[in-house]
């Protein structure tokens, strides 16, 4: 399929850590992925990355999301193990990005971003909640950040049920995180790859999504060509994408902007 489509594709084995015995086991499996084709892997774990290092083993590496908090001085600590992306977790704002990727100067170096679905209470790493394909889950919860918590609760629930219910029924563009509002500001921070979450999802709300930030990614060249403004990027994209409407209350680096 790889030939075929001529996509890359890269295997995740972000577990934030593994017992001693999986090690050797892992660098077996990434080698043999190597000699059929797979040469990139999405790791989260910094002594897996200085085993497969230290063993030789040369595969790209891309910086998991899951490994949880991030600043210049960590990215400088894993480019000396030759990782080829950061995968900020989404938690990061586009300022503090910005800050990192300016720090790091590194021309050689990926940065990535969320781009679509799958906000987290957490920051995506260390979450208490679960994010699997079986179970409803807690970070699917409508965000709720100030003091009237108590009073809210009741209607907060309510609304989950009504949320859970239209997810259920209908395809809304971003309704569980939401970046395409921010692609220009994630553009001028120096983000070179974006990530679109599709775990869980059903393939025809994948194939959506994959349309819609392609659309998006579109309406912001079209803008770019003639001047960098956000106002119209915005104005185009609602139209474009969201019937006129502003983008949900999930947004993922504006939380809480539209509630
Ligand atoms: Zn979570
Ligand atoms: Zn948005």
């Amino acid at each position: 399929m790889i030939r075929k489509y001529r996509k890359p594709v890269h295997i995740a084995m972000n577990s934030l850590y593994y017992i001693p015995e999986q090690y050797e086991e892992i660098a077996d499996i990434v080698k043999q992925c190597m000699k059929i084709g797979f040469d990139s892997f999405i790791l989260a774990d910094p002594a897996l990355i200085l085993y497969l290092r230290q063993k030789g083993i040369s595969c790209k590496i891309h910086l998991s999301g899951e490994v949880g908090e991030m600043n210049r001085e960590a990215i400088k600590v894993f480019q000396k193990m030759e990782i080829g992306r950061i995968i900020f977790h989404r938690k990061n704002t586009v300022a503090s990005m910005r800050q990192m990727i300016e720090a790091v100067n590194a021309e050689k170096l990926e940065f990535e971003a969320f781009a679509l679905n799958e906000l987290c209470q957490f920051t995506g790493a260390f979450c208490n909640s679960l994010h699997c394909d079986e179970m409803g889950y807690l970070c699917r919860t409508t965000y709720w950040g100030d003091a009237e918590m108590e009073e809210r609760m009741e209607q907060v629930r309510k609304r989950t049920l009504e949320i859970e219910e239209q997810q259920e029924q209908q395809y809304l563009c971003g309704k569980s995180g939401c970046a395409l509002c921010a692609l220009p500001q994630l553009e001028a921070a120096g983000i070179t790859h974006l990530k679109l979450v599709g775990r869980g999802n059903y393939v025809e709300d994948m194939i959506r999504d994959i349309r819609n930030l392609k659309a998006a990614l579109g309406v912001l060249e079209e803008n770019q060509r003639e001047e960098k403004e956000t106002g119209r990027y915005i104005d185009q994209l609602n139209k474009k994408i969201f019937d006129g409407q502003p983008c949900g209350n999930n947004c993922i680096y504006n939380p809480g902007q539209f509630l």
